[in-house]
């Protein structure tokens, strides 16, 4: 039996994974897809510290995986199917077989949440998308439209301007959740119009997205928009499916922890964007990886007594 199963390889998983590799703890990493997580669709990260003039989201998180990967940690593309923690054992079955451990951190991050409205299925890979450094190349002298209003809409709706000849950014609100230097640049944008107080409702078009319906949530008014691509960025939902019931998790499903990453199953921690809390940064992911691998450390010395 391992020591150690890390869930997930964002940041906060391979920091965590770092740690435990330095801490000479056997130690496995499982990731479903390629390592790097949520951070691989940004173009570029300037608020990590250590670049100041950026650095792209592809090349912190391979560096990240390099340097985990130097002091010996293991890495598997496994995705797992379930979870099975008793008091002295921490079962991981992956299509690949089971796993058990003494202890698991799971960082398995969340996924970007879907509107829900009539097209949007259909559409999606046709013009309906939820990563721009992906897709965005595809809408040179194109029209655009991103939902949302977070950190998240307002830096890609900046990145479109790059390719597209306008960007409608379409909030539900009369003012913008993003961080105030965000809005400064979003603000200052001649490609960018934002429509505020306004929601979709129908996204139109058949072998690719020809038009929005809108509706000004003040009003009422309804309104097509005609673009040609749609980037949705609301928010995340945990990747917490396999673990309601297992764990206290909060009424959005992300997980509770302590300040030492501690879940309610002794020996099962958690780090980064699935934990329950209010800031989801790469350099908060980073600090809780520290911390998990550290109690995950405390917990094995315990164990041995
Ligand atoms: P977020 O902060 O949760 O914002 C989601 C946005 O979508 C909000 O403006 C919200 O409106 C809107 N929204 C939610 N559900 C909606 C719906 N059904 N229809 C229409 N609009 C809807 O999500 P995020 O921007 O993806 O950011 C997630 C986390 O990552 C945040 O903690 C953020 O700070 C962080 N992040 C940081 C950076 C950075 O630091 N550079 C970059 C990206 C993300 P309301 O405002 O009305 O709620």
């Amino acid at each position: 039996m391992r020591d150690l199963i890390i869930v997930g390889a964002g940041p906060a998983g391979l920091t965590a994974g770092l740690y435990a590799a330095r801490a000479r703890l056997d130690v496995v990493l499982f990731e479903k897809m390629s390592p790097g997580g949520q951070v691989l669709l940004t173009d570029i990260v300037e608020n990590y510290p250590g670049f100041p003039e950026g650095i792209s989201g592809f090349e912190l998180m391979d560096r990240m995986k390099r340097q985990a990967e130097s002091f010996g940690l293991s890495i598997e593309m496994r995705e797992v199917l379930s979870f099975r923690f008793d008091p002295d054992l921490k079962a991981v079955m992956t299509d690949k077989g089971e796993e058990q451990a003494k202890s698991v951190i799971l960082a398995c991050g969340a996924t970007p949440r879907k509107l829900g409205i009539p097209g949007e299925e259909q559409l999606t890979g046709k013009g309906v998308s939820y990563c721009a450094t992906c897709d965005g190349p595809f809408y040179r002298d194109q029209e655009v439209a991103v939902i949302g209003g977070g950190d998240t809409a307002v830096e890609e709706a900046l990145f479109l301007t790059k390719f597209a000849t306008r960007v409608y950014l379409i909030h539900r609100r009369d003012q913008l959740r993003a961080t105030k230097v965000l809005q400064e640049r979003v603000m200052a944008n001649d490609k960018v119009e934002i429509i505020w107080d306004t929601i979709p409702q129908r996204i139109l078009g058949q072998n690719g997205v020809e038009a929005v319906e809108l509706k000004n949530v003040k009003t009422s008014q309804l309104s097509t928009l005609n673009v040609q691509g749609i980037f949705v960025f609301i928010g995340y939902e945990p990747n917490t499916q396999l673990l309601k019931g297992i764990l206290d998790l909060d009424k959005l499903g992300f997980i509770r922890t302590n300040a030492e990453m501690e879940t309610s199953v002794a020996g099962v921690f958690a780090a980064g964007d699935i934990r329950s809390k209010n800031l989801r940064q790469i350099s908060t992911a980073v600090g809780e990886g520290a911390t998990a691998a550290f109690s995950a450390e405390k917990y094995l010395d315990s164990l041995s007594g």
